[in-house]
């Protein structure tokens, strides 16, 4: 997966192919779809949700440019296999998931791991998660029609944060920079991504 999917599509950061290598993704998958946990595509994770193929994941996670001091913010925990990656390259995690029985089995997956770092909390995550904020980091795991204020808010001068924001049907991967209390955006590739809902999503 890291040299054939990653690497050779232009994946160069170190540090997302070391955290790639590291965690089981399978481990995060339901039993039926264990097999193809290294396949290159989206996978479901049940209740309609979807994880999302590895290069996309890769593609955010190199996009976000997180440090190992950072604390960070994920809104759509879903299997909880983005968290896991973020617990590899930052100091503190924080996941929301809106669907209860995926938050519960995202921290028993995470909690098993050691994945010690990385809390997931049930939640609407488009009003980001204030007790533990600001972030230095925000990625967004579901499409968003535009980026939610209270994420913006939320987030810490020169932080940083990556969400697809579009249509239903498809969005652009984006990536902001907060810079002097404004979001500064960079539009980059074309994705698609199952609807961020609550009070600021769809
Ligand atoms: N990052 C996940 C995949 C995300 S799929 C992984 O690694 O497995 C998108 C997830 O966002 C779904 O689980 C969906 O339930 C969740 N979601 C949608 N709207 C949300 C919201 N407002 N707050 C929190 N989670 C939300």
């Amino acid at each position: 997966m890291v040299e054939h999917q990653l690497r050779r599509r232009g994946i160069k950061d170190e540090r997302v192919l070391a955290a790639m290598l590291e965690v089981p993704r399978e481990q995060f998958l339901p039993q039926g779809q264990r097999r193809f946990a290294y396949d290159d595509s989206a996978l479901s994770i049940g209740e309609g949700q979807t994880i999302s193929q590895p290069y996309m994941v890769a593609k955010m996670l190199e996009l976000l440019d997180c440090h190992r001091d950072h604390c960070v913010l994920e809104i759509g925990a879903g299997s909880g296999y983005q968290a896991a990656l973020l617990g590899e390259l930052a100091a503190e995690v924080y996941a929301i998931e809106i669907v209860e029985s995926l938050s519960e089995r995202a921290n028993e997956v995470l909690a098993r791991l050691g994945y010690d770092n990385v809390l997931v909390v049930l939640g609407d995550g488009s009003l980001g998660y204030p007790p533990a904020a600001p972030y230095d980091r925000i990625i967004v795991a579901a499409a968003a029609p535009c980026i939610p204020e209270p994420l913006a808010e939320q987030l810490v001068e020169s932080g940083r944060l990556v969400a697809p924001v579009g249509d239903r049907g498809v969005q652009t991967c984006i990536a902001a920079t907060k810079e002097q209390g404004e979001l500064s955006i960079q539009k980059n590739i074309s994705c698609v991504f199952v609807p961020l809902v609550g009070e600021h999503g769809w």
